[in-house]
């Protein structure tokens, strides 16, 4: 006997039966595919559109972020932002600078003197919102340099120096949820965000900060 070849006609013909159902199915399969995932045109990576699906209901998991206080929150009137005027930082860096510090009177600060700090990628992660000590607690500011602002106003400092470079877009993104979601909660109107720089005589937060992009997404109150 030479190769592999059979004279049994029956067992011939379920073997071109095996190969055209392979045949058929295998077309099929790539035919389900390529039209699957047509709007990319490539059958062997995941559509756009099934990547924005997976997106979108990943996003809707996550719960929303509402920056609420640990305990029944004071009456603010201000939102104050600021740069730190450092290529980098984070919530802890501040604190530990910030508690070297003394008032007027020679006393030792509490701490960092912001209620929220918004990150850039070098200190903490690009566009991450923390509240602070300050915020938890509901604690006065020690950010304006005026009792009355430091008081009434939320102090908000961003990573980075804006009198150099403009801040991230995942930064402005943040700022922009964070300033609706408290201006909202608090009732601040468009004239009360105000940057460092209307309160005391400082180039904070910058030439490159778009404070007045911020005050548009505000009622005019
Ligand atoms: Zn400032």
């Amino acid at each position: 006997m030479s190769g592999i070849q059979t004279d049994n006609p029956s067992a011939a013909k379920t073997s071109r039966g095996r190969r055209w159902f392979w045949l058929v199915g295998s077309c099929g399969l790539f035919s389900a595919l390529t039209l699957g995932f047509s709007d990319d045109r490539v059958p062997w990576m995941i559509s756009r559109k099934v990547a924005e699906g997976l997106t979108v209901s990943r996003t809707q998991a996550v719960p929303e972020v509402t920056w609420s206080a640990e305990t029944p929150e004071s009456v603010w009137q201000y939102l104050v932002i600021h740069h730190s005027g450092t290529r980098e930082g984070s919530v802890q860096s501040i604190h530990r600078e910030h508690r070297q510090r003394k008032d007027a009177d020679g006393n030792p600060w509490l701490g960092i003197a912001y209620h929220f700090v918004i990150g850039n990628g070098s200190g903490m992660s690009d566009g991450a919102v923390e509240a602070t000590f300050r915020w938890k607690e509901q604690l006065h500011g020690a950010h304006a340099g005026n009792s009355w602002i430091n008081s009434k106003g939320i102090g908000i400092c961003l990573i980075g120096n804006f009198e150099k470079e403009p801040p991230t877009k995942l930064q402005l993104r943040a700022l922009e949820q964070l300033v609706t979601t408290l201006a909202t909660r608090h009732g601040i109107p468009r004239k009360r965000l105000i940057g460092h720089s209307s309160v005391r005589s400082t180039a904070c937060p910058g030439r490159l900060f778009p404070l007045e992009r911020f005050r548009q997404l505000l009622p005019e109150g």
